[in-house]
């Protein structure tokens, strides 16, 4: 356990996470007169809204996920340490961080909570197994690793019905994601694939998206939901609406249409990307703070000024925070943390909590991409589709990665791809594919073992914790 002193320092800030709120609630902070810690898990900023490019061969993982140590470098003020938040201390306002068997306590004086979404299965987590969602750069490797892996395995398939079933390609939701993904699926196995396998021709495989809900890209409208319908319909994904997938196990799903009618598609490579979970630190949040709550998906209902009852200097931001017609999206992210970090130098200067005026959220609009050349954009009243808002989809994309390298060498991956038919991130190991499972699996003996321990008296075989995941040194940093 390693602790910091509290005397003869300067203001603190802890910020938890590395992602859009994380990063940019940090760098607002560059400036100012005050030392700011970031905690994260990762060691990157990751990109989300590129992720599904990485899952299907566009782009590598460096180009969506700078080293946030590298990207922070010139920020005398900031240091980046890495570890899972396990606790949030209100009462002494102190922060503990656990990486591998060292857990390391942060006090803080502000504190700005951006630890975002993870993916939620509605209860049924046993479908992760099968059809792993797209939220970390682990998921959009295994995902590659499964959508190739679909094609070699149907190549060597030995009967029509495996080979139709290695070539069905299932996505549950079809939200941006989903979209994004089914379109760009198509044109994997239309344009790059075509011509490379002998036994198959990859332009038979079947894509499907089924969506719950009645429409595609719901919460954009009807106009820009049946452009992108007819898009996808035009590149022969299938889109399956008012159906709720209730079963998913290796072979395939079983879906419910809005009639009733339970029906099975068999599909050896799905994806899930229908819902989301906030981080279990809101819950922590909120059980700690008298007053403040939850909603429905784990979000801190924040106060006006985005911090918890009780706690003016604790703010929550980004995809944990719950505020009226604030979207889950990188700029409700991005525009909570600056206001964050303006009211901590606000706070510097002698503005009292009280003085604060309520954050305001300024919907720049949204867009999604359906596939080459082909998007759609929503600005206010404004609303289009077509070559036009795929330009400016690129142009916006570029602008918010990170980094010039990354820039410039994402320019060059989407010209090969859009312009070629090739792409230039193609590779995937076993190890993509089955490492997450493997180490649940570990995870899981190594439970049954410590209860069995326990039921004999003994003590836990591994400290009663997975690899990698070992009884932590209690350490103040
Ligand atoms: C596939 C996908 C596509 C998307 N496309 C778009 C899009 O096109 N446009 C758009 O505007 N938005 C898009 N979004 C949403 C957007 O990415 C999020 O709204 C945004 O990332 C939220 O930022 P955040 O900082 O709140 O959380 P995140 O970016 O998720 O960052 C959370 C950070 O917290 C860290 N963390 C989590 N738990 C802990 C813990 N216990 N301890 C320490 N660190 C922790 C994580 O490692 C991560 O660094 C997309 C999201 C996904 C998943």
């Amino acid at each position: 356990m390693s602790t910091q002193s509290v005397e003869n320092r300067r203001h603190k800030v802890v910020v938890i996470g590395s992602g859009f709120g994380g990063l940019f609630g940090t760098k607002h902070l560059k400036r100012a007169d005050v030392d700011v810690t970031l905690i994260s898990k990762t060691s990157t900023h990751l990109f989300q809204p590129l992720l599904y490019q990485v899952a299907t061969g566009i782009l590598s993982v460096g180009e969506i996920a700078p080293a946030t140590r590298l990207v922070l470098r010139k920020q005398k003020n900031a240091q980046v340490l890495m570890g899972e938040v396990v606790d949030i201390d209100l009462e002494h306002n102190t922060v503990t961080s656990r990486l591998l068997n060292q857990d390391t306590v942060t006090p803080f004086d502000s504190l700005i909570v951006a630890t975002g979404a993870q993916q939620s299965y509605f209860g049924n987590d046993h479908f992760a197994t099968y059809a792993p969602g797209m939220k970390t750069i682990d998921d959009a490797l295994e995902l590659r690793g499964r959508i190739l892996g679909a094609f070699e395995s149907a190549e060597l398939a030995t009967t029509q019905e495996m080979r139709d079933r290695l070539l069905t390609f299932v996505v549950v939701g079809a939200g941006p994601t989903g979209v994004e993904l089914a379109g760009q699926i198509a044109e994997l196995s239309d344009r790059t694939l075509e011509g490379t396998f002998h036994n198959i021709d990859p332009r038979d495989a079947r894509v499907i998206l089924i969506e719950g809900a009645g429409a595609v890209l719901g919460p954009m409208g009807p106009k820009l939901g049946g452009k992108a319908q007819r898009r996808l319909e035009k590149m022969g994904v299938e889109i399956q609406l008012n159906a709720m997938v209730t079963d998913i196990d290796a072979h395939g799903v079983t879906v419910k249409d809005a009639d009733g009618t339970l029906r099975r598609i068999e599909s050896s490579c799905k994806v899930w990307s229908a819902g989301v979970q906030a981080s279990p630190l809101g819950k922590m949040l909120a059980e700690r703070s008298e007053g403040t709550e939850v909603d429905r998906a784990g979000r801190v209902i924040v106060e006006p000024d985005l911090t918890i009852k009780g706690h003016p200097n604790v703010f929550v931001v980004g995809d944990l925070m719950s505020v009226p017609d604030v979207p889950g999206q990188a700029q409700g992210a991005i525009q909570g943390a600056t206001y964050a970090a303006k009211q901590i130098k606000a706070g510097l200067k002698g503005q009292t909590p009280e003085q604060r005026k309520p954050f305001k959220y300024f919907n720049k609009g949204s867009m999604a991409t359906v596939s080459r050349f082909s998007a759609v954009c929503q600005v206010g009243k404004l609303e289009f589709g077509g070559f036009i808002a795929w330009l400016a989809w690129l142009a916006l994309h570029l602008y918010y990665l990170v980094g010039y390298r990354s820039r410039i060498i994402t320019v060059i991956q989407w010209f090969v791809t859009f312009l070629g038919r090739t792409r230039g991130q193609m590779a995937a190991t076993e190890q993509w594919v089955f490492a997450r499972l493997a180490l649940e699996q570990v995870a899981e003996d190594q439970e049954d073992a410590d209860e069995l321990a326990a039921a004999l008296g003994a003590p836990p075989a591994g400290n009663g914790r997975a690899p990698g995941k070992a009884a932590p040194d209690r350490a103040v940093s």
